[in-house]
């Protein structure tokens, strides 16, 4: 490789959060970054987030790559194992339907469960389900670890539930551990070189911290992306409605049994916003994120708690939530990460995802980026296409939620349904409503989309989105063959990750 232009020596993150922790323990780790200099600088009076309790099954293949073991961050980080989403109550009518992380051995059956949903939203056929068709979707039904018992020829895919400070501090403790330099301070000032490239950071204290490079995990404040680099933020405003959540945390004995899941989220769709119950390995963590455009935090928290069974008197903690994109997120010699960068609401708890993403991508264009001024461009356009049209394709989805659902029992839920949906979107539901090639839709957005397939079908049939005039020719799977797929996936689940009884399933 050619002579580098530049020779960065030092990276500073700003923020010490879980996106600041994520990317000081994945510089660390990469040889790229062996020679370099890393530092993270925190405010202790700002605090962090403290949310952000369950995750996709990326976070897995993260933590691989950093070599951490499973049941040490796990027991440290009070985390549990997580097989997808239980969606309660989305068109008022008390149905639910799950969303399961993928099994390769899900294959066929998943087959069955696309054409039955395929032939309902045509008018034939009644109702279809994800939940038998999908290996987690039966582990969901019967509170079963996606661990395996025995051996498995086959991957698995499930997420974590897990305390966020926690693994915040987990991670802390492996980065500097690995000559990650930790400082506590208050950026109060910020100079830039003239070609507005940050230069230093000054702390409240009057130290002066320099560096080649900086990562902005500065959280909601965005404080060098927006504020020092006037990058503009985008707002999803327009298009989800949730801007605030109220959360509280119960211990895991005082839980009545009838709300207790164990491996899986379940949220549940309330007057304005949606409820979210997360179960750690020691207690579960509960939110109502809501829209302060229809109820006020007072109504809300009234809502959470009742719907808990607490007492008016329990604290509760607010949150306000800044939902939307930064239009880059690599800007000058800074990138942005975690809420920094962006917030989609925490519907299908993809931040984390996001966040790993645009870090995997940044230590993948370092290099490059580092050669040459026409690499350093490229490699920032590079980036900033791939997060957003990540974050776009996610917003997408969460959308799906909220515009296909039949309640109209508030002012929200009307809102819900009325906010701008992108193009993409649009013309994926018209397909599947009107009864056309949906496949056809996803094929052709396929590399834009941020779900794929089964997700999409989930939620969509899930919610039994279809136009109930509609009847157009198209055959079922046979009841006989649609019963042998879901007797598939329960004898999977019952030989590898059970035993139960089977007889429960049907
Ligand atoms: C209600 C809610 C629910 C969520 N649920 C999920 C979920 O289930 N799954 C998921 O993946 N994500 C979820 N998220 C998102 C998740 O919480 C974040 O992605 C994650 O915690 C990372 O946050 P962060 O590190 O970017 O910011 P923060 O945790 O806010 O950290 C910001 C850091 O910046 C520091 N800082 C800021 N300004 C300064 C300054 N001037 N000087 C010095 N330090 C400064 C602070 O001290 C702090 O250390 C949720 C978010 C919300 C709001």
């Amino acid at each position: 490789m050619k002579k580098h232009k530049k020779n960065i020596q030092q990276i500073l993150i700003l923020g010490g959060g879980t996106a600041g922790w994520m990317a000081a323990a994945a510089l660390v780790n990469n040889p790229l970054f062996a020679a370099i200099k890393i530092c993270l600088v925190e405010s202790a009076n700002i605090g962090t987030i403290g949310v952000g309790e369950g995750s996709t099954p990326h976070l897995k293949r993260f933590m691989d790559k950093l070599g951490i073991c499973e049941a040490d961050w796990m027991e440290k980080c009070h985390a549990s194992y997580k097989t997808g989403i239980d969606f309660i109550n989305w068109n008022g009518d008390g149905q639910q339907y799950f969303h399961p992380f993928y099994f390769q051995l899900d294959v066929k059956p998943a087959e069955v469960f696309f054409v039955n949903a395929n032939a309902r939203r045509r008018g034939q056929g009644d109702a279809v389900q994800p939940d038998d068709f999908f290996s987690s979707g039966v582990l969901a039904k019967h509170n079963l670890s996606p661990r395996p018992q025995r051996e498995l020829p086959f991957t698995n895919e499930y997420g974590y539930h897990f305390d966020a400070t926690q693994l915040a501090n987990y991670l802390k403790e492996y980065a500097c551990k690995r000559g990650v330099l930790h400082i506590i301070g208050d950026v109060i000032s910020v100079s830039q070189h003239n070609n507005h490239d940050i230069n230093s950071l000054t702390l409240a204290s009057g130290q002066r911290l320099d560096a080649d490079f900086f990562i902005d995990a500065s959280g909601f404040n965005a404080q060098l992306m927006h504020k020092n680099l006037n990058v503009p933020f985008q707002s999803f405003a327009e298009a989800l409605l949730n801007d605030s959540a109220v959360t509280v945390p119960v211990d895991l004995n005082s839980t009545p049994d009838a709300l207790f899941a164990k491996y899986h989220t379940r949220a549940t769709a309330l007057g304005a916003g949606w409820l979210w119950q997360i179960p750690l390995a020691h207690r579960i963590g509960n939110g109502y994120v809501y829209s302060s455009r229809h109820i006020c935090a007072q109504t809300a928290t009234k809502t959470l708690l009742h719907h808990l069974n607490l007492s008016e008197s329990t604290p509760v903690r607010h949150l306000k939530m800044r939902v939307g994109v930064s239009e880059k997120a690599w800007h000058n010699n800074v990138l942005a990460i975690g809420l920094a960068q962006s917030f989609i609401e925490p519907l299908e708890a993809t931040s984390i995802m996001v966040t790993q993403f645009t870090l995997e991508r940044f230590m993948a264009l370092f290099e490059r980026y580092q050669l040459n001024k026409q690499a350093e461009t490229l490699s920032r356009q590079t980036l900033n296409q791939s997060v957003m049209q990540l974050v776009l394709g996610v917003k997408d989805y969460i959308q799906a939620h909220y515009v296909t659902s039949k309640r109209s029992d508030s002012n929200y839920w009307q809102d819900a349904r009325n906010v701008v949906i992108s193009l993409r979107l649009k013309q994926l539901l018209q397909a599947w409503h009107r009864g056309e090639d949906f496949d056809f839709q996803l094929y052709k957005y396929d590399q834009q989309l941020a779900y794929f397939r089964p997700s999409w079908y989930s939620l969509l049939a899930g919610m039994d989105f279809r136009d109930p005039q509609l009847k157009l020719p198209f055959k079922p799977i046979s009841a006989e063959i649609t019963a042998q797929a879901k007797s598939y996936c329960a004898a999977i689940v019952n030989h590898y990750f059970g035993p139960y009884n089977t007889t429960q399933n049907t």
